[in-house]
């Protein structure tokens, strides 16, 4: 088969005023950037008409990827073959996964969004600008304790931020000389700007969540913010244009909103509000995505994302392949090879989510088997009939080598479940103690027994009693390959405790991140990271992908 790149080049896409044309945005509505990339600008949202919502989410992956991204793109593309008026709200992709080790996040095969050099390297800037307002931020903090602190600045929780993944930065010391003090980079898919353009509603929201962005301590112990040091319009003029959704298309011509990527595992892993609501007001029926697999990327799509934006999917698709089932069931090489004990000893994982999806959150499910071209009809058949004794419909969905025709039956799916009625319910109630909310996650998603809190995380629950963050939902930052906080317990492992080292407040985005386990906010690069295997001649890349 032909590599995506291959396969994005060969394919003739339609001037993007003409694929938002076909959704009825007009071309004054348009801000171009090339001929194939536009922003949208933004109107009311909150306009009667709202289409249907469609989460894809996963069972715990492997480092390759489940397929998510592929499998919204060629959903949304079967959907246009149903004749359904359908749009996409996905991330953006991270230039750390990239030059890491995921390579692209514009889907893959037949499945893609185009024009996917661009999407996943500098696209419309938005990474860029959510970088330089962090970072503006701390400056503005280190100009201020410079030119004598007045505000009594103590202790600085502000990090900067940096789109690559960089392990040198995870701890450094800055200001040698005039302030010396530590400080961390986290990556920009982290980082609190990132959560807030993802949640906010429009500018004046935007402008206020970054105001209220918790930056450190004065002597006397009280919060300080950013609207302190009067940070918060400067940030929101470097934002002004990050905050518009941007509109691509996939290589069949649906339309694609692809705006904000923080990741799941260290954030909370779905693309903006504004992307969501956009996608539904204009279209029928609307596919997103959330992160990693449905303990994190759903969890928190659900918990925060609907939580604080009121909105609500009425089907949700869970994607498994057959190799990650296995690497589930303890196979680690040769994931291609055929080994049903490995096969059904991975699947409890993949019951686990549904379960979750059901039960936890109330929502119908249907399950994508991302066929890989090594699968066998068997190793499909194993997976299905496992679905089918909890009452779940699994398809085959083969939108990598097929498009939008191979997962035509998994839009059928889709289109049947979200005919029925069903109220969202969350895994925790806001008025709930920190405890108890970080607990219920655990116990309810994730399986466990309950949750050990370090003394670190102990003495910031102190501090926030009896305040109103108190009330905020929880952000779990932990692997995504297990439903723990382990990475080898894969399937679904019981009897485990997780840990929770330490609560940070995100009070401009409006939650708590706890962390769990050894994760990172910076990860790092892999020994031979893709970056290494890259090329560029007269503009022509190749092993981006
Ligand atoms: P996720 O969104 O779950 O992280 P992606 O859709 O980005 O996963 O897919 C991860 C990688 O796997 C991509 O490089 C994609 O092209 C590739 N991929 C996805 N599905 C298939 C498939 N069925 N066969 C071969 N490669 C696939
Ligand atoms: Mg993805």
């Amino acid at each position: 088969m032909k590599t995506d790149i291959e396969i994005a080049n060969e394919t003739k896409l339609m001037p993007i005023e003409r694929v938002a044309e076909s959704l009825g945005i007009d071309k004054d509505s348009l801000e171009l950037y090339g001929k194939f990339m536009a922003k949208t600008v933004q109107k009311d949202i909150s306009a009667d008409k709202k289409g249907k919502l469609v989460l894809v989410t996963a069972i715990n992956p492997t480092s390759a990827g489940e397929g998510k991204t592929t499998i919204s793109i060629g959903l949304a593309d079967a959907l246009k073959k149903e004749g359904k008026n359908v749009a996409l709200a996905l991330r953006e992709p991270s230039l750390g996964p990239v030059f890491g080790i995921k390579g692209g996040a514009a889907g893959g095969g037949y499945a893609q969004i185009a024009p996917m050099e661009n999407i996943n390297l500098h696209f419309t800037g938005d990474m860029h600008a959510i970088t330089a307002a962090n970072n503006l931020l701390s400056a503005m903090i280190d100009n201020h304790i410079y030119w004598g602190n007045p505000l009594k600045i103590r202790t600085v929780s502000w990090h900067r931020c940096q789109d690559v993944n960089d392990r040198a930065l995870r701890n450094t010391v800055i200001g040698l000389g005039f302030c010396t003090r530590e400080d961390n980079f986290d990556i920009t898919a982290a980082s609190e700007v990132m959560a807030i353009l993802c949640l906010a509603n429009d500018l004046d929201d935007l402008k206020e969540r970054l105001g209220n962005i918790v930056i450190g301590e004065n002597l006397d112990g009280e919060l300080v913010k950013a609207k302190d040091i009067n940070a918060n319009e400067a940030m929101a003029i470097l934002l002004k244009d990050a905050i518009k959704p941007n509109i691509v298309q996939t290589l069949e011509g649906v339309p694609a909103f692809v705006h904000g990527g923080p990741f799941a595992n260290i954030a909370h892993g779905c693309n903006s509000v504004i992307a969501t609501k956009t996608a539904m007001h204009y279209a029928d029926i609307c596919v997103t995505e959330a992160g990693f697999g449905a303990d994190l990327g759903a969890e928190k799509f659900f918990d925060i994302k609907c939580r604080l934006s009121g909105l609500e999917p009425d089907a949700v698709v869970v994607v498994a392949t057959v190799r990650a089932l296995k690497n589930a069931g303890g196979k680690k090489e040769n994931l291609s090879e055929r080994d049903d004990e490995a096969l059904l000893k991975g699947i409890p994982n993949l019951i686990k989510h549904i379960e979750n999806i059901k039960n936890v959150f109330n929502k119908p499910c249907v399950v994508a088997i991302n066929k890989f071209a090594t699968d066998l009809d068997e190793e499909i058949q194993i997976v299905k009939s496992e679905c089918q004794k909890l009452g779940v419909e699994a398809v085959c969905a083969e939108c990598f080598s097929k498009g939008g025709e191979g997962g035509r039956a998994l839009a059928k799916a889709v289109i049947s479940i979200a005919e029925q009625k069903s109220k969202l319910k969350f895994a925790y109630e806001l008025g709930d103690t920190v405890e108890q909310k970080i607990t219920d996650i655990a116990q309810k998603v994730y399986g466990a027994t309950g949750v050990k809190f370090e003394l670190k995380a102990k003495k910031a629950i102190e501090k926030l009693k009896g305040t109103q963050y108190e009330k905020l939902p929880v952000c779990i930052a932990k692997t995504q390959y297990s439903l723990s906080d382990n990475a080898i317990l894969t399937g679904r492992p019981n009897n485990f405790e997780i840990t929770v080292r330490d609560i940070h407040l995100r009070a401009g985005a409006g939650f708590l991140v706890a962390v769990a386990g050894d994760i990172l906010l910076m990860p790092g690069l892999g020994r031979v990271p893709n970056a290494e295997k890259m090329r560029i001649n007269c503009e022509k890349i190749t092993g981006l992908f």
